[in-house]
């Protein structure tokens, strides 16, 4: 990705893309103190916006990571870098970290802060699975506690597992891989929430210790209104076997209906892809 054409914001200058770099010594690149967004404009309008800088600055909070941007300088600095790539349909990739410091330990509250945002052209993020279903690999990996580690933050750090998990996921042919939480109970995809039905009603993991997507609120406003009961609980994955549709919601994702996890089917049924289509006409901003 760094060998393209096209210029990326960082601390406040446009730089050409393949010279946004960081030095080797970067304190997030050794101790992953490093948060993100990701978001996606649609005609030139990054959906729920200030939303995700906000959450930029919740996770940066989290982190330790004192920013000297405000939400509307954030606001401000995605609206430039989409301009000056002359993109209105594309993702969005704000991340602030710590640069390189007087030392190389572990502390870092000296060290410079950074924060860049590049835009580009993105997909579908699991490509045909839109129409045909997502296959899902189970992973051997669990969603860590909240008492070990700020798992409402969107921190590099976090993804670690998502990576080693997605992996081995596409090794064996699946398009992503559902992780369980460290009580056992299911949790999430590698960079999207996840969602069930039965019998006309909707289930989907309380998010206690995973991140509360945007899009998953946004889903399940949409359910809401269209007075479909939602409920949020602590779900077994012994029960995987009674949910008859299921799907994905995330930025880059969006809605994504599931056809396999596991050895368990699901049908890419009405409910997925009503409320897939239901998201695109609302994020389009076209209802
Ligand atoms: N969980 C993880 C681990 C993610 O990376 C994402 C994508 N940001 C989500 C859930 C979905 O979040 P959102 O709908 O805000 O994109």
């Amino acid at each position: 990705y760094d060998d393209r054409d096209g210029v990326i914001w960082m601390d406040g200058a446009l730089v050409p893309w393949r010279e946004a770099k960081v030095h080797v010594l970067t304190h997030a690149l050794h101790y992953a103190s490093s948060v993100f967004e990701g978001e996606r404009a649609y005609g030139g309008q990054i959906f729920k916006s200030r939303e995700h800088s906000q959450r930029l600055l919740d996770s940066a909070k989290a982190m330790d990571i004192p920013s000297r941007w405000t939400v509307d300088d954030i606001e401000q600095a995605k609206a430039t870098a989409m301009a000056a790539n002359g993109l209105k349909d594309c993702y969005v990739r704000p991340i602030m970290w710590r640069g390189s410091g007087e030392d190389m330990g572990v502390a870092a509250l000296l060290n410079p802060v950074h924060l860049a945002v590049a835009v580009w052209e993105w997909g579908a993020y699991y490509g045909d699975a839109k129409t045909q279903g997502a296959k899902l690999d189970i992973s051997k990996w669990k969603r860590p506690s909240p008492e070990t580690i700020p798992c409402h933050a969107k921190a590099a750090g976090l993804y670690m597992i998502c990576t080693m998990s997605k992996h081995a996921a596409q090794a064996k042919g699946c398009s992503d891989a559902l992780m369980f939480d460290y009580r056992g109970y299911v949790a999430e995809a590698t960079g999207a929430n996840i969602f069930f039905t039965k019998d006309g009603k909707v289930h989907t993991p309380t998010p206690d210790c995973f991140l509360n997507g945007l899009t998953r609120q946004t889903v399940i406003d949409l359910l809401k209104q269209k007075d479909v009961e939602v409920i949020e609980r602590h779900i077994m994955p012994d029960e995987l076997e009674s949910f008859e549709q299921c799907w994905l919601t995330g930025t880059a994702a969006e809605v994504t209906p599931v056809g396999k996890i596991g050895d368990y089917s699901f049908d890419v049924g009405p409910m997925a892809v009503g409320i897939a289509n239901e998201y695109e006409r609302l994020v389009r901003g076209n209802r």
